[in-house]
């Protein structure tokens, strides 16, 4: 398939974890797919420039590091297993999304009753991720060997390939079920924008820079609230200092309520019951907090 060139290409998991959050966010950022059969490797908006490239996530960086797609949505994990294998970056993140948040971890037989890192030394450990391994036993000074594996990590312990495993972890119900126990993080992921470091031309970066502008602008949205409240004028002051990430808030006068105010403000944080009942505690009265639909900052 050669790329059309008046079109931008992101490169998003066929079918995974990642997939269904992927394709969510596109709906946020008000992308319209027309998606081919079930097993087709792309899909066009028809609304935006836009055509989806539909892949392994392992494919993903080299994708977009090859230029082949100028975007591309993958885990920290991936990304960085695949950077740390590369002699030179070609690849850059661009947004945290939010989803796919998971940890590469080590585990041991839980019958292992007392852990310490130093245990791993001239052991063998079973990973997926032996670049991201490496360096975490590099960093902390101990020298194991290093088991690579393409899948099924969790059952090399009773298969005897070796005594811990470094495997993504969300629930750790996978462990329990075969007998191991996170004993140490590795890594910390969560899915992210990523988008090539081969210059664009200018017609590909406007696009690119406007599907980044729509994508940062669901993140943005997906944690914001709008909040409007009343207050004593002399409560202005520790209520701003309550509202969770406000700049700003807008203050108007209530008719027939002199020394009382009406305050707006956008919050870029969560608002917690907590906050509501602080907000109350300094002096705030009909609190309301909305969801915002779309933002662009
Ligand atoms: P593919 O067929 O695309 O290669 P896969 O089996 O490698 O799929 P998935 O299991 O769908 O990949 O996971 C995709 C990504 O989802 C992971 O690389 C990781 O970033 C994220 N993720 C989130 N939670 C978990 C988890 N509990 N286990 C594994 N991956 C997770
Ligand atoms: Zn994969």
């Amino acid at each position: 398939m050669s790329p059309d060139r008046n079109r931008l290409h992101l490169a998003i998991q066929k079918s995974g974890r990642l997939s269904e959050d992927s394709l969510a966010l596109l709906r946020g950022a008000g992308i319209r797919l027309s998606r081919g059969g079930k097993s087709s490797l792309s899909a066009r908006a028809d609304n935006f420039p836009l055509d989806l490239m539909l892949v392994r996530d392992d494919d993903i960086p080299t994708f977009v590091a090859d230029g082949v797609c100028e975007l591309g949505i993958v885990g920290q994990n991936v990304l960085e297993e695949y950077a740390l294998g590369q002699p030179e970056r070609r690849i850059k993140e661009v947004a945290r999304l939010g989803f796919g948040r998971c940890s590469l971890k080590i585990a041991a037989p839980d019958v292992l009753t007392f852990f310490q890192l130093k245990m791993l030394e001239g052991q063998r450990i079973a990973t997926s991720y032996p670049n991201l391994l490496r360096r975490f036993l590099e960093s902390n000074g101990i020298r194991a060997e290093i088991v690579t594996m393409r899948g099924a990590v969790e059952l090399a312990p009773r298969l005897g390939i070796a005594r811990f495993i470094c495997d993504l972890v969300s629930t750790g119900a996978t462990l329990d079920a075969n007998g191991l126990a996170a004993v140490a993080d590795v890594f910390e992921s969560e899915a992210v924008l990523v988008r090539s470091l081969k210059p664009l031309d200018a017609a590909h970066l406007e696009k690119a820079d406007a599907l980044m502008q729509r994508i940062d602008g669901v993140i943005a949205t997906q944690e914001s609230k709008y909040i409007v409240l009343n207050a004593p004028e002399d409560a202005l002051g520790a209520i701003s200092a309550i509202l969770p990430g406000a700049e700003a808030p807008t203050v108007v006068p209530l008719v027939g309520r002199p020394g009382h105010v009406a305050v707006q403000a956008v919050c870029q944080e969560s608002v917690f019951w907590e906050t509501l009942e602080r907000l109350k505690g300094a002096g705030a009265s009909a609190i309301l907090v909305m969801p915002i639909e779309k933002m662009m900052l």
